[in-house]
């Protein structure tokens, strides 16, 4: 915490980031405007400083000194706003602060050259000097540096022009300096506060952000936590099936609806034969993936609304919504082929899987969950008794008192 607060800590004489990564990242982020902004300025200040020509003519009339305040005030109005043109083209005073210090520079050459060319109107020209510095300060905000340095030329230049080609008294000139040094001071301060406030914004958004971003990916974190439980709770590890649990929980809801809309029901216990010779012959990792694949194609088998959980061991169980016990019969009859069709490894490519499955349907309106999985088991056993590799229907389901398999 305290490096992230290092990294944003604002240098207290420039106004600028300490961290220079952190300083061009604030840059870049403010370049857009900041090239239209200063353009603008430019093209303002350029334009103003080009007016003043009309007061030349009327203190100068058409004299030498006034063409050659002329040229000096054309050439400085057209790189002015040749540089603002660029600047709003290519500008981003993050790389290329000389694009953005010339014009400065520039303005303040014009701003000095006056004083010899008009020397009796220096008091015009204080007032003139004064409000550049505090334009330079105030309209060309986040080069301090630059602005500074540019406004010193201009300052200490002026004041070295006047004592040169005008005849002010010391005491005058001190007057002068001081106002300039005023000048100086107030529209640093202004803009080092600024400079500081801005950045200092710019930080707490970035470490709103950042707090947003690790909000956000605690929230994701939680949620895959959620649903790996959910997973956990819901889903058989090995056959990746309902659980037992989770299988009573949907079957009961298919079974209610159906009951509601009088539609059949069926139900399947299924058992894997043999299954101990499995695990006794290649082992119990071999009976895994075997379980794993018998699993597959029970799920495959049936319908996506139909709904498939091991009911533990090697023992599945199925609820089949708006299935009667001969379409039932069929399904299972599938079912049964699919397993024996099932190609194991090499090693047991000899052994035919197979599994008996007892099936039940509702047929009053007393039965439940419980009495369909226990008539369902009841016919698993008949099954498994008639030799196994079959399926078996209650017939009681469909009429009285007989059972059949196949
Ligand atoms: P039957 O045809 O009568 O059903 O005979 P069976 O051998 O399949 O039935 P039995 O109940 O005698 O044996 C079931 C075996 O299934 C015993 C148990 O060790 C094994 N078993 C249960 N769960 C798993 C499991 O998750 N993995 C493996 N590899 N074996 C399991
Ligand atoms: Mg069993
Ligand atoms: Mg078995």
């Amino acid at each position: 915490m305290s490096s992230k607060k290092e990294q944003y800590q604002v240098h207290w004489l420039t106004g600028q980031f300490c961290d220079a990564s952190h300083e061009l990242m604030y840059r870049r982020s403010i370049q857009e405007s900041m090239r239209l902004e200063y353009s603008f300025a430019l093209s303002v200040a350029a334009l103003v400083f080009g007016m003043f020509a009309i007061s030349d003519y009327y203190l100068l009339g058409l004299t030498s000194q006034f063409y050659l305040l002329l040229i000096m005030r054309i050439v400085v109005v057209s790189i002015c706003l040749l540089v603002a043109f660029g600047v709003r083209r290519w500008g981003g005073h993050g790389y290329r602060v000389w694009l953005h210090a010339l014009p400065l520079w520039i303005l303040a050459t014009g701003i000095i050259l006056i004083v010899p060319l008009r020397p009796d109107s220096l008091s015009t020209q204080i007032t003139a000097v004064v409000v550049a510095t505090m334009a330079f300060y105030l309209l060309i905000p986040n080069l301090l540096t630059v602005v500074t340095v540019a406004s010193l030329y201009l300052n200490i230049g002026f004041l070295a022009v006047a004592l040169q080609f005008t005849d002010i008294a010391p005491m005058a000139a001190l007057r002068i300096a001081l106002l300039l040094i005023m000048a100086n001071v107030v529209g640093f301060f202004a803009l080092l506060r600024l400079e500081s406030l801005q950045r200092k914004q710019f930080a707490l958004l970035h470490e709103e952000r950042d707090q947003n971003h690790q909000l956000h990916k605690e929230i994701a974190h939680r949620k895959s936590l959620e649903e790996q439980l959910r997973v956990v709770a819901e889903r058989d590890a090995l056959t990746n099936l309902n659980n037992r649990g989770h299988f009573m929980k949907l079957a009961q809801g298919l079974l209610q609806r159906s009951q509601s809309d009088r539609a059949p029901f069926s139900l399947f216990m299924i058992d894997v034969d043999h299954f101990k010779h499995i695990n006794d012959t290649w082992g119990h990792s071999h009976g895994d993936r075997v379980l794993m694949r018998i699993a597959e194609v029970c799920a495959a088998s049936l319908r996506p609304t139909d709904v498939i959980g091991r009911f533990g061991g090697e023992e599945f169980v199925a609820a089949l919504p708006n299935t009667s016990p001969s379409d039932a019969q069929m399904v299972a009859e599938r079912l049964k082929k699919k397993v024996a069709e099932l190609s194991l490894t090499e090693e047991m490519s000899k052994h035919c899987p197979s599994v008996t499955i007892g099936v039940a349907a509702v047929n009053t309106e007393e039965d439940n969950l419980e009495s369909l999985i226990k008539r369902a088991d009841q016919m698993l056993y008949v099954g498994k008794r008639g030799g196994r590799n079959q399926v078996v229907v209650c017939h009681d389901d469909v009429e009285e008192g007989r059972c059949t398999g196949s």
